[in-house]
């Protein structure tokens, strides 16, 4: 489902004038099928974020394609990949990047509102998935009065709320403690199994890798295909 081929990116660092040109993704090709789970590991700036910024659009490539989807992401302009994005993307940050106005569940309604769901419908969908990720408890709270487990589950609600057949997790329990870090995984694997949803997970913790059935590391530019963990 997702295709990325032969992508080369560099970025220019340093005063204007004096600018350096140092390469961070020298020729990265992916597939990742659907219903699987990819985690792609690497050393803090081997340009997994960049890797990832590009599959969801945010920056465009120097050269290299993407396909979602069967969609060449990749030659969207901004506007039609934005729509694009909404409906096939969800995403999840390691610092939750919620909104701290809102509460858990006007955080998870908000891309409902975006989309322009009529409100009982949006209400209705809302409370369904807090059940199912265990937070109609904490449906009341603002972020700052919720766990950082807890905000995590939110933004992961917030993710999957549209309903997108893909979720771009980078670094998802970087900031977690081990134990709430299992519950996460727990979580990511079961929506996995449960609802199919593919996952690209960048992480540096072996652990969190563990989760996938494909194991990727960015070194040098390049990226390493790992053995295949599990079936789908
Ligand atoms: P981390 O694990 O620390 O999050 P990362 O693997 O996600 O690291 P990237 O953020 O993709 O790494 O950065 C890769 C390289 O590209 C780094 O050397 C970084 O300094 C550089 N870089 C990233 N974004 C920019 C930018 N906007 N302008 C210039 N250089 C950048
Ligand atoms: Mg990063």
């Amino acid at each position: 489902m997702i295709y990325i081929n032969n992508l080369h990116h560099a970025f220019a660092i340093g005063k204007k004038g004096e600018e350096q040109t140092v390469p961070v993704l020298k020729g990265v090709t992916l597939e990742v099928r659907q219903g699987e789970i990819a985690a792609i590991l690497g050393k803090s700036g081997s340009g997994k974020s960049t890797l990832l910024n590009i599959l969801a659009g945010f920056m465009a490539p120097e050269s290299g394609t993407v396909t979602v989807n069967k969609h060449e992401t990749s030659a969207l302009n901004e506007s039609q990949m934005a729509a694009f994005r909404l409906e096939n993307f969800g995403f999840v940050f390691q610092n939750f990047q919620l909104m701290p106005g809102l509460t858990a569940f006007e955080n998870i309604e908000l891309p409902l509102k975006i989309k322009g769901i009529e409100n009982e419908e949006r209400k209705a969908a809302v409370r369904g998935l807090m059940a199912s990720v265990g937070l109609t408890e904490v449906a009341g709270h603002y972020p700052n009065e919720l766990s950082g487990g807890q905000q995590q589950r939110v933004s992961i609600a917030r993710a999957l709320i549209t309903k997108p057949p893909v979720i771009l997790a980078d670094e998802p329990t970087g900031s977690l403690d081990s134990e709430t870090e299992q519950e996460i995984l727990e979580l990511i694997r079961s929506l996995n199994r449960d609802l199919g949803i593919t996952f690209v997970i960048i992480t540096h913790d072996d652990e969190v890798a563990g989760i996938a059935h494909r194991q990727y590391r960015l070194r040098d530019g390049e990226l390493m295909k790992g053995e295949k963990r599990h079936a789908v």
